[in-house]
């Protein structure tokens, strides 16, 4: 085989593998019994802060956003790059990016409530959709990306308990 087509051949072979994995891949399908179990649980009146060395946190809970949106969530206020923890066990449920909120997590816990981690910097390496996560578990980076990116970089943390961003209620009370 002449080295010419040799060439041909393996730029086929790397073209073909590249255009394989660039394929978008389902998402995976969430572990049900984990999932199940969480539901079965209560979910507790007391969190633990998500955010162990924050510099500010107040409750911004119902406050006035963009185009009329009140803020359905609290923010906490750290320098870029400081650690995000689970404030439950639960099962990593999205990993999806949005406009608003950047960089996320979205963490199904006990009592089935979904716990939003927006404006990340990044996510815990690694991290997947399914993933098991106990609570104090590290998630990923405190940022300012989605519409926080004109603002200093802080977590904001949603809790929902009718579903990923259905039954928004204030997270400030189960942290205070
Ligand atoms: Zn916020």
């Amino acid at each position: 085989m002449s080295a010419f087509i040799r060439t041909c051949l393996l730029s086929f072979c790397v073209i073909f593998i590249a255009a394989c994995s660039s394929t978008p891949t389902k998402a995976p399908v969430l572990p049900q019994n984990q999932l199940a179990r969480l539901k079965a649980m209560p979910l507790p009146k007391r969190l633990p802060m998500p955010v162990k060395n924050y510099s500010h946190f107040s409750d911004t809970w119902g406050e006035a956003r963009s185009q009329g949106r009140r803020h359905e969530g609290v923010d906490i206020m750290a320098p870029r790059g400081t650690k995000v923890y689970s404030t439950t066990d639960g099962v990593v449920a999205s990993l999806k990016g949005n406009n608003l909120g950047g960089t996320v997590v979205w963490i199904v816990g006990p009592g089935g409530a979904w716990h939003y981690y927006a404006h990340l910097n990044d996510h815990k390496r690694g991290l997947k959709e399914g993933d098991y996560v106990r609570q104090g578990d590290l998630i990923g980076y405190i940022g300012n990306t989605g519409n926080a990116r004109h603002t200093a970089p802080h977590l904001h943390y949603g809790l929902y308990l009718n579903g990923k961003g259905r039954g928004a209620v204030n997270p400030y009370p189960y942290l205070r």
